[in-house]
């Protein structure tokens, strides 16, 4: 009979996602003896094996395509491509080894213990991990930082078992290249999904049970997406909800709630589920530890990310809203600086969130929305791309750039962006927002010519009353 392996470890990291293997790193780098413990053979989670990094590959993808069809409208007429779906898939999946493979080799040079396999808290300091190889070990630590992640969210009664249906991880399979797709659910990884298949040449249909699409964003960048959404995907249906689906006949029959109350089925050869994500906070075994859990799933943290077991603290998607990435990783940094005996505290003024849809969405720091919500006074600056020389020189006036702040103090409370290339444009905005910069620090900033940071700058330079490339009359 084989017993289990015991390895005794400073700090454990379960989950090794950009959360987990962030965490890792700062804490091996800041000298203590770490263990890291996923199922997968390297690090990198579902950003990189099953999420953002797949997901943007294939983005590049559809930008090319895209750009190929548009490219007529410049005088260059291209051939119709030809897509050979096994090479794009192993292009995508190469890009995925070489990340997820570079993160291995940066775990052995910072000699990381990394075990493949599933952990459970026995206690408050021991691990049980079922290893990938069928062997056991115990893994007993001092300090633990659970960075379990999220999975795709199922609506039990729409799901069924059959390679038609599909969720995120599957979608980024590109098994075929269906002839229809629904995605259901409106939010940014069913539009940013939808769009690789449309680029394709899928027929995509996007229902949204909410009157808009990515609900929450505010309804003027989202009006901008919706009006090329239109274009690129067959139909969008809102304030439309999925009652039914089943296979029949090699297709699979979606019966819809329409918003006036009528009934009407469509059938699809493919669905994409995207309602959201769930935390993976089940079969860890917190019973056995302090580790408080609320009722959406997720796990209670303090500023620190200690949890209410003082031994455990818990990062990324398991810890709360915003299920990304960078919030993750960041969280990640700073429970491995407060487990090191450093003073640190995860309170950031801003979160970027970006869609990659095209045009992108971000923002960061407070929405219009929130402000309304929250009836608090603000005053917002617009600066509409087709008064951008950039943005004209690529054929894409299709954009806005504002930024909301204080109408007191005038300082930055958000900047929000929808255009090509937003994703790169926001982090300006994170920036003076933990700088606390005032309008005019931004509009006093030379921005290099011909960009589309200028529409930052011109934004603050409208926010007092007139900017260079637009004329807006004085009110009398
Ligand atoms: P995860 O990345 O979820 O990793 C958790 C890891 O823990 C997994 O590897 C899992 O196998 C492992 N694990 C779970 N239970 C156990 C256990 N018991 N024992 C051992 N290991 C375990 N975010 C962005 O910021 N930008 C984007 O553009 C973006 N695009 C996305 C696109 C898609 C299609 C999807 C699905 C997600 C996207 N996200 C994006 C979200 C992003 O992937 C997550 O926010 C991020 O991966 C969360 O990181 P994490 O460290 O919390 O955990």
């Amino acid at each position: 009979m084989s017993s289990a392996k015991n390895t005794n470890t400073q700090v454990v990291v379960i989950g090794a996602g950009p959360g987990g293997y962030a965490a890792a790193f700062r804490a091996a780098d800041l000298g203590k003896q770490v263990t890291l413990i996923d199922l997968d053979k390297n690090p990198g989670g579902v950003c990189l094996y099953r999420g953002c990094i797949p997901s943007k590959a294939l983005l590049h993808v559809a930008k090319i395509l895209n750009e190929s069809k548009e490219a007529a409208d410049f005088g260059v007429d291209f051939k119709p491509p030809k897509i050979d779906l096994d090479k794009m898939r192993a292009w995508k999946n190469d890009v995925v080894g070489k990340m997820t493979g570079g993160l291995g080799e940066l775990c052995k040079r910072r000699n990381i213990n990394f075990i493949q396999g599933r952990a459970q808290f026995k206690d408050s300091n021991t691990l049980d991990v079922e290893r990938v190889d069928g062997g056991k070990e115990t893994v007993t630590f001092e300090n633990a930082i659970l960075a379990t992640g999220s999975k795709p969210a199922r609506i039990p009664s729409l799901w069924i078992d059959s390679p038609r249906m599909m969720d995120s991880t599957g979608a980024l399979e590109i098994a075929d290249i269906p002839k229809s797709l629904l995605v259901v659910g409106g939010g940014y990884i069913g539009l940013e999904l939808g769009t690789v298949y449309a680029s394709l040449g899928t027929e995509v249909t996007v229902v949204e049970m909410t009157a808009g699409l990515l609900p929450g964003a505010d309804r003027d960048l989202v009006k901008i997406l919706a009006a090329r959404a239109n274009k690129i995907f067959k139909s969008v249906l809102l304030e439309t909800r999925v009652v039914e689906i089943a296979e029949k006949a090699k297709k699979l029959h979606v019966k819809f709630h329409e918003k006036d109350g009528n009934e009407v089925e469509q059938s699809f050869d493919k669905v994409l589920m995207s309602v959201g994500r769930t935390p993976n906070s089940k079969n860890l075994g917190l019973e056995n530890t302090k580790v408080k859990v609320n009722d959406k799933g997720f796990v209670e943290v303090d500023i620190n990310r200690r949890t209410a077991d003082p031994a455990i603290f818990a990062i990324g998607d398991i810890a709360g809203e915003p299920m990304l990435a960078h919030k993750g990783s960041h969280e990640g940094l700073v429970a491995a600086e407060v487990i090191a005996g450093h003073k640190a505290a995860f309170e950031p003024l801003a979160i970027p969130a970006v869609v990659f849809t095209d045009p992108e969405i971000a923002w960061c720091g407070l929405t219009e929305t929130q402000a309304k919500e929250a009836g608090r006074k603000v005053e917002v600056a617009r600066f509409p791309w087709g008064a951008s020389g950039r943005a004209t020189t690529l054929g894409r006036n299709d954009g806005v750039t504002k930024i909301i702040a204080d109408p007191e103090t005038e300082r930055i409370l958000g900047l929000a962006i929808a255009g090509s290339g937003a994703g790169e444009l926001i982090s300006e905005g994170v920036l003076a927002i933990e700088m606390g910069a005032v309008v005019s620090d931004v509009k006093l900033t030379i921005h290099p010519h011909p960009t589309l940071s200028e529409t930052v700058m011109e934004s603050a330079e409208l926010f007092f009353g007139q900017c260079t490339h637009l004329y807006r009359p004085k009110k009398s």
